[in-house]
Parts: structure tokens; C-alpha cells; sequence
């Protein structure tokens, strides 16, 4: 009980979310996930704040269609990497948010996905604390869950997995150093964070703690937007997959049986049934490569 009392003071980390139901004030940031593109995916909260902030801050991963609901008046600032360049070093992102809240504005900082998960949210807030300047985080739907649902893949399902494992393939000190014994198992999803350029010792690091080279892979590129991707593989052939359909960042890689886990290839048929396919985008089944055989023998 006296746990759950001190978990809800103002000071404590519960507080960046718990205060969250008021317009946005003067002198404030908040962190707000703007979820994967879609724009439809944002909380009905990040909505509101968008429109209420007077001095937008942003990623590379937050959508055009998610800036544009922005005030005419507001100030929008790209942070953003400009392909393997930042744009601004973090430092300096740090200081604007603090210029600009100490200035009196109501500062939206928008980072792609959830600003949590792979977002370096917890740097920016924590500084911002240690700074006195007051702030609050909205949570954002994740590439993980927008993606793999737009692709028709449940990242759980209790007929194949019993858990799901997020993990970055960033370098660092230029080693992807994970606990490869943990992650090569095949009742579990393994999803990759900005893991193409490191796919080469994902797939062999994973094959060499005996993951199966034929485990289903599924790339999620540009996921939610109008020119989403998705790609199936294998382990083995991930690296050579890669290579030669060129595929980029931002790509999501998934690993694991629940890759073949739905047959969606009847969905679209019902809709053209229901005349309603020039209403809705055609993202589930909108495989880039030729028909691929699915667990249960029938191709998406
Ligand atoms: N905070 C973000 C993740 C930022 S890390 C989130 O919660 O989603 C950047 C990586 O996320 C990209 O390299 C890619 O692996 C993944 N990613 C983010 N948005 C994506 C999208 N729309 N489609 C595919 N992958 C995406």
C-alpha cells in the first residue's frame, strides 16, 4: 500500500504520465510518440497536443501526414538524421528544448513509434528533469505492433510462441553484442530495431546458437505509410534477401513462427466482394515479392 502511495507523488517517474488529462501549458514539453506514419494511429491525446503546441521538435520518423496537423503558427523544427548524419547532436537538441521551454512556449518533441522504445526518450527526459523544466511523455503505438498488424502478423500467438523480445541491431563500440543464447529460441518472436545493416551477424549469430535457418522472416518496410513493404524470408537467406531487393531503413525485421501464423490471403477478396477497395488501402496482402508459400501451404 505504501508502495502504491509514494509510486503516485509529483517527483516520482509515474507523474510523466499520470498528469496527463490537461491542455498543454506554457514553459512545457512533451515527449509524444507519433506512432509509425499512419496518421490515424496516433492517441487521441498526441492529436490534441499536436494542435495546441506553438514549437514542434522532430524526427526523421515522424510522418508528414503527423506534421501536418500541426498549428499554421507554430514553429516546426527538424532534429532529425539526414541520411548518417544528425542533423542537431543530441546536446543540442537538449538545449533548444530547454531555450524554447524557458521562452515560454508549449513545446511538442515528436519522435516516431513510442518515444520509449529504441527513441532515446529516457535521455531527453531525464535531462529535462534535471533541468526543472516541467514535461510529460504520451505514449506512441511502436513500429513492432503497427507494423507487424498492417503485414497480418500477431506478434503473439499462443499455437507458436510464448513471448516476444524487442532488441536494437544498432552497433555499439562496434560489436552487436546480445545475448545470443537467450534470443535463438523458436517458440519466441524476435523483433529488430534498425537491423539491416546488421543483419549478416544477426542471422549467423542466431543460426550459430542452433535457431533454424529456415525460421520465417518477415522485413516490414515504410510500415503504415502508403508505400508499405513486406517481405518473407529465411534466417539464412536474410542477408542475401537484403542485398539484393535493396531494402533500406526504416525497415522492421521480424523473426519467428508467428511470421506464418495467419493465412490472409482471403481478406481482399472479401472486400472486393463488398465493393469498398477504393475506401480502403490494400496494406494486408500487398506483398512486394512473388507469392510465397505460407505454413499452411497457401500464398499471401
Ligand atoms: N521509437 C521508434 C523506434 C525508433 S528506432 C518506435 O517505437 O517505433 C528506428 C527503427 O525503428 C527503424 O530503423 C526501424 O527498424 C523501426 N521503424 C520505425 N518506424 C518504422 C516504420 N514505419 N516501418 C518500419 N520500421 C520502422
Amino acid at each position: 500500500m505504501r508502495d502504491s502511495i509514494e509510486a503516485t507523488k509529483s517527483q516520482s517517474l509515474y507523474a510523466l504520465g499520470a498528469d496527463n488529462r490537461r491542455p498543454f501549458l506554457p514553459g512545457e514539453v512533451v515527449l509524444i510518440g507519433a506512432g509509425p506514419g499512419d496518421v490515424e494511429l496516433l492517441t487521441v491525446r498526441a492529436y490534441k497536443l499536436i494542435q495546441e503546441a506553438d514549437c514542434i521538435v522532430y524526427d526523421r520518423l515522424v510522418s508528414e501526414d503527423v506534421m501536418a496537423l500541426a498549428a499554421e503558427s507554430a514553429e516546426c523544427i527538424y532534429v532529425g538524421k539526414q541520411s548518417a548524419d544528425h542533423a542537431l547532436p543530441q546536446e543540442e537538441i537538449n538545449k533548444l528544448l530547454i531555450e524554447k521551454a524557458k521562452a515560454g512556449h508549449k513545446v511538442a518533441r515528436l519522435k516516431g513509434g513510442d518515444s520509449f522504445i529504441f527513441g532515446r526518450g529516457g535521455e531527453e527526459i531525464q535531462m529535462l528533469l534535471d533541468a526543472g523544466v516541467p514535461c510529460r511523455v504520451v505514449p506512441g503505438i511502436t513500429a513492432a505492433s503497427a507494423c507487424t498488424t498492417y503485414s497480418g502478423i500477431p506478434l503473439t500467438h499462443r499455437d507458436y510462441v510464448h513471448g516476444c523480445t524487442f532488441v536494437t541491431g544498432h552497433l555499439k563500440n562496434d560489436l552487436l553484442d546480445l545475448p545470443w543464447e537467450a534470443l535463438a529460441r523458436d517458440d519466441h518472436t524476435l523483433v529488430v530495431y534498425m537491423g539491416i545493416k546488421t543483419a549478416g551477424v544477426l542471422s549467423k549469430s542466431l543460426m550459430d546458437h542452433q535457431l533454424s535457418g529456415e525460421t520465417p522472416v518477415a522485413l516490414i518496410s515504410d510500415g503504415t505509410s502508403l508505400t508499405h513493404r513486406s517481405y518473407k524470408t529465411t534466417l539464412a537467406k536474410l542477408p542475401e534477401f537484403i542485398l539484393a531487393n535493396a531494402i533500406k531503413a526504416p525497415t522492421l525485421i521480424v523473426i519467428g513462427n508467428v511470421v506464418n501464423a495467419l493465412d490472409v490471403s482471403k481478406k481482399m477478396d472479401v472486400y472486393r466482394q463488398m465493393d469498398v477497395n477504393d475506401q480502403v488501402k490494400p496494406i494486408i496482402g500487398n506483398w512486394a515479392q512473388s507469392r510465397i508459400k505460407t505454413v499452411q501451404g497457401l500464398s499471401v
